[in-house]
């Protein structure tokens, strides 16, 4: 399963690829968690990043590509891959598909998860992240056994600075600017496979599995 998950901040990107990751044994690429390691590590990178990622603005393409092109190039990529939050921009689509070809790996579709605008204020407010590895919980809609505790790792729970309201609406000015025309670029590729984000997690990891496999 070679796949591009996308959809609004909230939407599930996270929480699915994790899901999948874990289920088919592949690699779970996320630019933001590593974005977000490397800003807790203070790494030249993380310090580049935190700039834009605190704002809710996105890291340059140059920065990011590179960073991604990185983390392609290892072994466990052969078997599959499962992009989340990669690529947000028409510059970043471009530069994937350059990396794809050296490599000589292809796409089996790309998921647009999608959630109401309206629901997304909630997912971002609610979501807290484990400090020590990242896996992602919700206080309503996923919390963990004991609050502020990762059952994962017992890792330390903390709220993303970018996850405020306010924070929410220039992330998704973002979205809907930049990544639309990465959409279309995909779509007219008949690449585009969409599945609705507002059900219960497991109905929409079968919903993935479903619009990914092959007949
Ligand atoms: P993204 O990676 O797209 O920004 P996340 O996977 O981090 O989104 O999910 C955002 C928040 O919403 C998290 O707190 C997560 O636990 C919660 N969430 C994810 N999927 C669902 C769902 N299907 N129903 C309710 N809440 C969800
Ligand atoms: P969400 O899915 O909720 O938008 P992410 O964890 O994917 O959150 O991303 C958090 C932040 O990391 C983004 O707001 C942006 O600053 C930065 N970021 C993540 N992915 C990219 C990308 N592909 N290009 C540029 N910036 C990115
Ligand atoms: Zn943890």
């Amino acid at each position: 399963m070679h796949i591009i998950l996308m959809g609004p901040p909230g939407a599930g990107k996270g929480t699915q690829a994790a899901l999948l990751a874990e289920q088919e044994q592949i690699p779970h690429i996320s630019t933001g968690d590593i974005f977000r390691a490397n800003m807790g590590q203070g790494t030249p990178l993380g310090k580049l990043a935190k700039q834009y990622v605190d704002a809710g603005k996105f890291v340059p393409d140059d920065v990011t590509n590179a960073m991604v092109k990185d983390r392609l190039a290892q072994d466990d990529c052969k078997k599959g891959f499962i992009l989340d939050g990669y690529p947000r921009t028409a510059d970043q689509a471009q530069a994937l598909a350059g990396m794809l070809a050296d490599l000589s790996l292809s796409l089996d579709g790309v998921v647009k998860i999608d959630v109401p605008d309206p629901l997304l204020v909630e997912r971002a407010e609610g979501r807290r992240v484990c400090r020590n590895c990242g896996a992602t919980y919700h206080v309503k809609f996923n919390p963990p056994a004991v609050p502020g505790v990762c059952d994962k790792c017992g890792g330390e729970l903390y709220q993303r600075s970018d996850d405020t309201a306010e924070k929410l609406q220039v992330r998704l000015t973002e979205y809907h600017q930049q990544t639309a025309p990465v959409l279309e670029y995909y779509q007219s590729k008949g690449l585009v496979k969409t599945v609705d984000g507002d059900q219960p997690m497991a109905s929409v990891t079968a919903a993935i599995k479903k619009a990914v496999a092959k007949v």
